[in-house]
């Protein structure tokens, strides 16, 4: 999908075939074992990536996600994606991603941090503030990130802050970084309402994923008084069409509960391809890629789709959704505020000097808004989507870093 979408945007702006064919490709990837012994004493496998797709424009940057079904392939197009998002940005990071195939949920604690640890121990070379640092993603959270750096640096003899970020607070994580990609989200949603004349408070949302991302702009809209209609977790979702109380699904699924046991008369369970199929104004994909596709685009109602998760519309679905005249802005704007505090959190850890929470959300903004009016601008003027007109601009940037730097040797 991450190949074809370049080829896409390649044949729009005639990009130079050198520099597609450089960019189709990941630069390294790194395929490690991972032994643990079980808290029962038998023996376990794990496998894990780590990708480096880019470092033309700085050290690699991006996510690991701990899932019993991550691939390889999938790991190398989020790479690709955070090269592009990071380049769009214009942040001075490359593209990175990591992933372990298992299912957390399986693991005590001791398990998660043993394989936490073994992991970071295989990929110690080819991580570090200077050559890749990576950060949450689905199913990691700011203790797996501590567990990181703990490993990193007593491997090293010494702290080493600036090795990942989404760290807890306490050492060395940035204030606003939870909730950096929901925010980054809302500034973008805001600033296309006011460009598309359309008054937020009054659109109706659906959000699919309840997790970081789905939870913390589902919590945004909700407090500024947006319905947000319909919302779903792995286990399904929950549907009412004069809006759902955010605030205490929120309280539960803190409570590790899951959406499709919550007990309200009112709300009507729906499944998770029901969902997506809500008639609404406003949908926020924020779960897994792949999610908008060929065979369920043609029956999405809504104005505007926002991606908060990474590659949730396929090419085939975008053409569809193109068609019906539904605005989708892609994941490499929407959701790159994570990206974004992560780079302030970097910056941050290596300067041993802390920002407050003004000044954080006050950056995102500047740079969520900059970029989203400039891909907003370039897709009037030359009518392309806002995905076509997002990766003319981060790949001209990257064309323009190839042809500086030359082909080595
Ligand atoms: P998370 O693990 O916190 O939450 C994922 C949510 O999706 C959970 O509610 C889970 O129950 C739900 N889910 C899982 N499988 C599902 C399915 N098949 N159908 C419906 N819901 C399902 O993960 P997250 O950090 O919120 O990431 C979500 C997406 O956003 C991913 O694509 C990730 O790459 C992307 N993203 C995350 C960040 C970040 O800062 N966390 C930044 C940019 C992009």
């Amino acid at each position: 999908m991450a190949k074809r979408q370049i080829d896409i945007v390649a044949k729009e702006m005639g990009l130079d075939d050198n520099i597609k064919k450089y960019l189709q490709r990941v630069e390294r990837c790194l395929i490690v074992s991972i032994p643990i012994l079980m808290d029962n004493g038998k023996l376990e496998m794990f496998e894990g990536y780590r990708v480096h797709h880019s470092t033309i424009r700085g050290p690699g940057k991006g996510g690991i996600r701990y899932a019993p079904n991550v691939t390889l392939d999938e790991v190398k197009a989020l790479a690709t994606w955070m090269t592009l998002k990071c380049s769009l940005l214009n942040l001075p990071l490359g593209g990175a991603k990591g992933g372990v195939c298992v299912d957390p949920t399986r693991l005590s604690r001791t398990e998660l941090e043993k394989i936490t640890r073994r992991f970071t121990s295989e990929i110690l070379n080819i991580i570090g503030p200077d050559i890749d640092i990576p950060a949450p993603d689905v199913n990691t959270n700011p203790q797996i990130m501590a567990w990181i750096m703990d490993t990193y640096s007593m491997n090293k003899g010494r702290s080493i802050p600036g090795v990942v970020t989404g760290k807890p607070i306490e050492i060395g994580g940035s204030v606003g970084r939870e909730s950096a990609t929901g925010m980054g989200l809302y500034y973008v949603l805001d600033a296309l309402c006011s460009r598309e004349n359309l008054d937020l408070k009054s659109q109706k949302v659906v959000v699919q994923g309840f997790g970081n991302v789905g939870g913390t702009i589902a919590k945004i809209l909700f407090e500024k008084g947006v319905k947000i209609i319909a919302i779903s977790d792995i286990s399904g979702g929950l549907y009412n069409k004069d809006g759902l109380d955010i605030k205490s699904l929120l309280e539960w699924r803190d409570n590790k509960h899951l959406l499709k046991d919550y007990d309200n008369d009112n709300y009507v369970y729906i499944n998770n391809d029901e969902v997506l199929e809500i008639k609404c104004d406003i949908l926020i994909p924020a779960a897994l890629e792949n999610q908008i596709h060929k065979a369920n685009a043609d029956n999405i109602e809504c104005k505007i789709i926002l991606e908060g998760a990474n590659g949730p519309t396929t090419p085939e679905a975008d053409e569809i959704l193109q068609n019906k005249g539904i605005i989708v802005v892609p994941d490499i704007l929407a959701n790159a505020g994570g990206v974004c505090v992560s780079y302030f959190e970097y910056i941050q850890d290596i300067h041993s000097y802390f920002w407050k929470l003004d000044r954080i959300n006050q950056e995102l903004k500047n740079i969520m808004v900059n970029t989203f009016e400039e891909v907003y601008n370039l897709a009037i003027e030359k009518n392309l989507t806002l995905r076509i007109a997002a990766y003319i601009i981060s790949i001209s940037r990257l064309e323009k870093a190839i042809e500086l730097r030359g082909i080595f040797p």
